[in-house]
């Protein structure tokens, strides 16, 4: 398969735009509560973007717990007691510094604003308040009564729920350390400043995975996990070119972390985060521990030693990830028009197989009524390997592009010769090439082409 590396993405100034006029045009993410004017910085995931949101996270899931012996998996409550986020420091300090213009009454977060005397709304000079810490929680009530008792969070990160359940899954899973439990699941934040389409939301997916070490360990998984993960986005199809595993400095650092490391993609903006693996130190399970009295430590029966297990984890967000996937993607080319010679331009997502919303896209070649019986077999045949698209109105040619721009790997069309040979003409999304391949071999052809890119 081509490498998406062809692909103009950071360099051209035009790709976040186009990639989100694609996602409204084709289905992928449309503005939530349209009909009522939207609502500011949500988003609704269409039937192409749920495709794609769910692939992104069954690859992770695939990579972090099926393919692993030592990584099970949970889901735990969004909602959650305010006790939890006292433990783990997020009522307290998960702030971010919130300051306001005093010309156009605009709020920022200081913290990354470019530069700290210029308003970007206004331009006015040095017309910003004094830093405001702003706690970036959602709390609700719990039940009908409105009362400080009643407080609950909606969870602003997932790790929280793996610590919680450190000792619940520590007895029942018969795992030790070093072992992990991996959670994908929505989180909450009330950013000051949502940006930049689905890449920072107040409503957001986090693919997170908490791995318990031996102390003396926790360096070399670090090292680890930090190459792992890395290597998962490449190996998903973005080009080393687009991505770089950042180390942060000193003062980035969180007080607990002795090494944070993030896996950073070259968006049209410039690099930016995709996922942070951190070196957590023991600072989770004791503060859990501390607070809520329970112990949460594991006894080694081999050496007679009982310690508190360290903690490394990698931290990604699914719904950016998924974005990042879509700009690594994105492609246009100048092509002779299938079939007729005459010189168009294409757009084609490349996707990586795993990754691209619908695998095959089942077309036949007119919506003849002799045609429609073998067409709905064939789709049939597909359905139970395939995540099929199907679609028989419009040109051929027109229904080609509209597959390429879904980032479909294979099309199949029948055609009236599949009513005698019982054949069909599978065209490759990448090459154009099209080749006849009997209905009898279609299933195993297929699979042996969606796979062949595969690693693992
Ligand atoms: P940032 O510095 O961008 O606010 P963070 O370092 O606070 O992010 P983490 O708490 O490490 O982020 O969360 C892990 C991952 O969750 C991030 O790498 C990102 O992919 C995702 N994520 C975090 N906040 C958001 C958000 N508001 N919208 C979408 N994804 C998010």
């Amino acid at each position: 398969m081509p490498d998406a590396a062809d692909a103009p993405a950071a360099n051209d100034p035009e790709l976040f735009d186009k990639v989100v006029n694609l996602c409204k045009r084709r289905g992928f993410v449309f503005p939530s509560a349209e009909i009522y004017g939207g609502f500011r910085s949500t988003y609704d995931y269409g039937p192409l973007g749920v495709l794609l949101l769910r692939n992104v996270k069954e690859s992770w899931w695939r990579s972090m717990v099926q393919l692993r012996h030592d990584v099970v998996g949970l889901d735990a409550a969004i909602l959650s007691p305010p006790a939890i986020w006292a433990a783990s420091g997020h009522l307290a300090s998960f702030t971010d510094p919130l300051v306001d213009c005093r010309n156009c009454n605009e709020r920022f977060r200081f913290d990354k604003l470019k530069d700290h005397h210029v308003c970007p709304n206004c331009g006015a000079r040095d017309s910003f308040t004094g830093a405001r810490q702003f706690n970036l929680m959602f709390k609700t009530h719990a039940g009908p009564v409105e009362n400080e008792g009643a407080v609950a969070y909606l969870r602003p990160e997932t790790a929280q729920g793996m610590f919680v359940n450190f000792k619940n899954v520590l007895e029942t899973s018969r795992k030790r350390p070093p072992f992990g439990i991996a959670q994908i699941g929505k989180s909450f934040r009330n950013e000051i400043t949502p940006q930049n389409f689905v890449f920072r939301t107040r409503e957001f997916e986090q693919m997170e995975m908490e791995y318990f070490v031996p102390p003396d360990e926790a360096e070399r998984w670090y090292e680890y996990w930090c190459q792992e993960r890395f290597q998962w986005y490449v190996d998903l199809g973005i080009p080393k070119d687009k991505l770089r595993l950042r180390a942060h400095d000193a003062e980035e650092l969180s007080h607990y972390s002795s090494g944070t490391s993030d896996v950073e993609f070259l968006f049209p903006w410039g690099w930016d985060e995709l996922e942070g693996i951190a070196n957590r130190g023991d600072y989770d399970l004791t503060a859990h521990s501390t607070h809520s009295g329970e112990r949460l430590d594991y006894f080694d029966p081999a050496t007679g030693e009982r310690y508190i297990p360290h903690v490394v984890e990698p931290a990604a967000g699914a719904t950016r990830t998924a974005m990042a996937f879509l700009m690594a993607a994105y492609d246009e080319e100048e092509v002779a028009r299938e079939g007729q010679g005459k010189g168009e331009r294409r757009v084609v997502l490349r996707f990586h197989p795993r990754i691209a919303p619908y695998k095959v896209a089942v077309l036949p070649l007119s919506k003849n009524e002799r045609l429609v019986p073998v067409s709905r077999e064939v789709l049939g045949l597909l359905q139970p390997h395939f995540m099929c698209d199907y679609d028989e109105t419009q040109a051929i040619g027109r229904r080609y592009r509209r597959q390429d721009e879904l980032g479909t790997p294979y099309c199949v069309t029948i055609d009236f010769d599949t009513l005698d040979d019982r054949a069909v003409t599978v065209r490759d999304r990448d090459s154009m090439d099209q080749e006849r391949i009997p209905l009898d071999d279609l299933v195993r052809y297929l699979e042996g082409k969606l796979t062949s890119s595969e690693a693992s």
